[in-house]
């Protein structure tokens, strides 16, 4: 390990990783610093990805699928069942040998991992980011840099050094609950997405088969919910009401930004990527394909503008342009039907619910309940409409 690098990655999740990966390819030297003492872990993530959409970024290996899925249950407040199978098919990641992998993809392309490595700070000369201090067993050094990439997930103090205003605003947030769960019997073929304000108001739970009777069962509520209900507490009943019995293997915490589409995610000699840019999507919560995409443009426009020697926030603006090319209006149109779907009341839900279900099961594909949505629920289709248009 030498003291410098054209890139250095601060983060080994999936938008580190594949930033790298980018990078080295392109030819730049590229140091990643994790801080955890193995990648991949402690996996915070219910693990659910679509299988086009993952099969467009990278070759799948059947060593990181857990489970496929045919389609998605959608249970409303009143019980109501909806099953919808788009045509896509989704799969339950292993995420602990997909990062890993994902790392090893990297390495293999040329990036230098160092784990157990945590960055606490920045270097900086003539007020452009030079580099970063790390920690590693004890011992502190610096690294210089051209460019540093910041992929410090969802926390990220890269670019708060940076100076760039990161925070995210409490609405924004959802705070998020899951417990791996053994001795359930969810349908295999499946995921389900329960909503109402008994189980997750403003949000939804998932129960994402894992394969055998195991499940990633979880859910997400916004600022405003928690301050009633802690989400572990609803987690708590959601599992009781749910899967009573089963076992609890393991209980975790995070927090998701649903934010929509932002531009400020650059400075002189820095990049933001995945969850530090606020790049997952606001409807869903998933962050996991989009940090693929948009650590491949990071990785790309860093090694080009070494290359260049312009390292400038307007040269890396090449980098906002082609990630909100690729992504921005996905993120804007979630964000709105976002604001949409989570203000319905218990009776709207339902209402949505026993429109859908009076669809023939084989013609629910995502236009037919975009289309039923809109011609019966009038407040849905109207912001449906501007969202869309
Ligand atoms: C409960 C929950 C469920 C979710 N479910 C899904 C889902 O089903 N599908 C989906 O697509 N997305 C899901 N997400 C979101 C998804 O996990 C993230 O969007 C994704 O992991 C983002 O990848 P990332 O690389 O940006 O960040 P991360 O995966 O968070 O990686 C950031 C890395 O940076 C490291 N790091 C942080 N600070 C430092 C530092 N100072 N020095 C060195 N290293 C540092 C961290 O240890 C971490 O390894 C879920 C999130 C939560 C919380």
């Amino acid at each position: 390990m030498t003291d410098r690098a054209d890139v250095v990655v601060v983060g080994g999740g999936p938008a580190g990783s594949w930033a790298a990966r980018s990078a080295a390819q392109a030819g730049a030297s590229v140091m990643v610093f994790e801080k955890d003492r193995e990648i991949g872990l402690p996996v915070r993530c219910a693990e659910g990805v679509s299988s086009r959409g993952l099969e467009g970024l990278v070759t799948v290996r059947p060593s990181w699928i857990a489970r496929e899925v045919r389609g998605a249950k959608l249970v409303a407040p009143d019980g109501t069942v909806v099953t919808a199978c788009p045509g896509d098919t989704g799969t339950v990641l292993h995420r602990k040998v997909f990062d890993a992998d994902l790392a090893a993809m990297a390495a293999e392309a040329g990036a230098v991992f160092l784990t157990k490595a945590c960055v606490t700070g920045l270097l900086r000369e003539n007020g452009a980011v030079s580099g970063v201090r790390v920690e590693h067993l004890g011992r502190i050094f610096d690294v210089a840099a051209k460019i540093v990439i910041g992929a410090d997930g969802v926390e990220s103090a890269v670019g708060r050094w940076a100076g760039l205003d990161t925070r995210t605003p409490p609405e924004f947030i959802a705070s998020c609950a899951q417990a791996t769960v053994a001795g359930l019997d969810p349908d295999p073929e499946l995921a389900e997405f329960h909503f109402g304000s008994a189980v997750a108001p403003g949000g939804y739970a998932w129960v994402f088969p894992k394969g055998g009777r195991t499940a990633n069962v979880g859910l997400g509520v916004p600022e405003a919910a928690c301050r009633v209900r802690k989400p572990v507490d609803l987690l708590k009943d959601f599992l009781e009401r749910r899967c009573p019995g089963a076992s609890v293997l393991t209980w975790i915490a995070g927090g998701v930004p649903l934010c929509p589409p932002r531009g400020d995610i650059v400075a002189d000699g820095l990049i933001l990527v995945g969850d530090a840019a606020h790049q997952a999507s606001p409807l869903t919560g998933g962050g996991i394909l989009n940090a693929l995409i948009a650590g491949r443009l990071a990785g790309e426009t860093a090694a080009g503008c070494v290359r260049r020697g312009d390292v400038s926030k307007k040269a890396l603006g090449a980098y906002v342009k082609a990630w909100m090319k690729a992504e921005g209006e996905n993120i804007e149109r979630d964000f709105r039907i976002k604001k949409v779907v989570y203000g319905l009341s218990d009776e709207e839900l339902n209402g949505v619910a026993r429109t859908l279900s009076a669809i023939p099961e084989e013609k629910r594909t995502a236009a037919e309940i975009f289309k039923a949505g809109l011609f019966k629920h009038p407040k849905l289709a109207f912001e449906m409409f501007r969202s869309f248009f």
